[in-house]
């Protein structure tokens, strides 16, 4: 058995909303929501990154046609220096050292880095890329999908998971391991997006972490658990099955002590205050 995983997390980017669309229940206030990246090195196979933030291309990506309206419905905040590629060089991991990046979903601050890393074999489900590929203009926007932020050979690197039929995760019946060795499994979150997928990382035999994307935005969604706010429900793709990928993130963080469950905004995880 080679050396454990390390995992940690970083933000890359950040937006601000009202955290009674965040979460049902939350204040009438503007809440900071960091766009997190999960980041680990696994014993043989490198650095292996889950999703990319926001980068400055996000803003250009969204300058054209109806694609301008993004920016004013999730205002988002980036530069350069909070972009993951110089996130990552202060923590002396270089682009090359990027060897796999896991897409849960196609959302602007889940991709928004991608470009930076023209090196690594990308992976998502079919699902997910199956339901944006090929959409424009007033779908991109409907779908919260920028297609200039993907790199012009996303294709050609890209792994496409079609199914889940690797050991089950407490509720979750199936998962995908990524690199046959169980370290690390594909998760499937359908619901806030089409296919979207969480990565469970096992650091030790007493630790695991799970990556959660957007099943949730903030811990409380996954403890209460709570689904976000009515009128941030009619952008989710499936509300019934984002209920359950939610009611199963509950189930496995109540039965298991040594899991830390990462959603991909929540404050609390990035030294801020927690939401509702
Ligand atoms: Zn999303």
């Amino acid at each position: 058995m080679s050396a454990a995983l390390e995992r940690v997390v970083v933000e890359a980017g950040h937006s601000r909303h009202l955290e009674c669309l965040v979460i049902r229940g939350g204040r009438f206030r503007l809440v900071r929501l960091p766009a997190l990246v999960g980041v680990v090195r696994h014993p043989t196979e490198g650095v292996v990154l889950f999703d990319t933030g926001y980068a400055p291309r996000v803003r250009r990506a969204a300058a054209e046609g109806p694609l301008r309206l993004y920016p004013w419905l999730v205002p988002f905040s980036t530069d350069d220096a909070t972009s993951l590629r110089s996130v990552l060089a202060r923590q002396t991991i270089a682009p090359e050292e990027v060897r796999t990046i896991v897409v849960s979903h196609f959302h602007p601050d889940h991709v928004g880095g991608l470009r930076d890393f023209p090196g690594a074999r990308l992976v998502a489900t079919a699902e997910a890329w199956r339901h944006v590929e090929g959409a424009r203009r007033w779908r991109a926007l409907r779908l919260g999908y920028l297609p200039a932020l993907l790199p012009a050979d996303f294709r050609d690197r890209l792994r496409v998971v079609d199914g889940f039929a690797d050991a089950a995760f407490g509720p979750f019946p199936a998962t995908h391991d990524l690199f046959g060795d169980g370290r690390l499994r594909l998760v499937p979150l359908p619901g806030h997006a089409a296919g979207q997928v969480g990565l469970l990382a096992e650091v030790s035999a007493e630790r695991r972490v799970f990556f959660v994307a957007d099943a949730c935005w903030v811990s409380a969604g996954y403890q209460r658990p709570a689904l976000p706010s009515a009128v941030a429900r009619l952008v989710t793709h499936d509300a019934r099955a984002l209920r359950r990928s939610l009611e199963r993130i509950h189930a496995a963080w109540r039965s298991d002590p040594g899991l830390l469950v990462v959603p991909s905004h929540c404050p609390s995880l990035a030294g801020g205050r927690a939401c509702a």
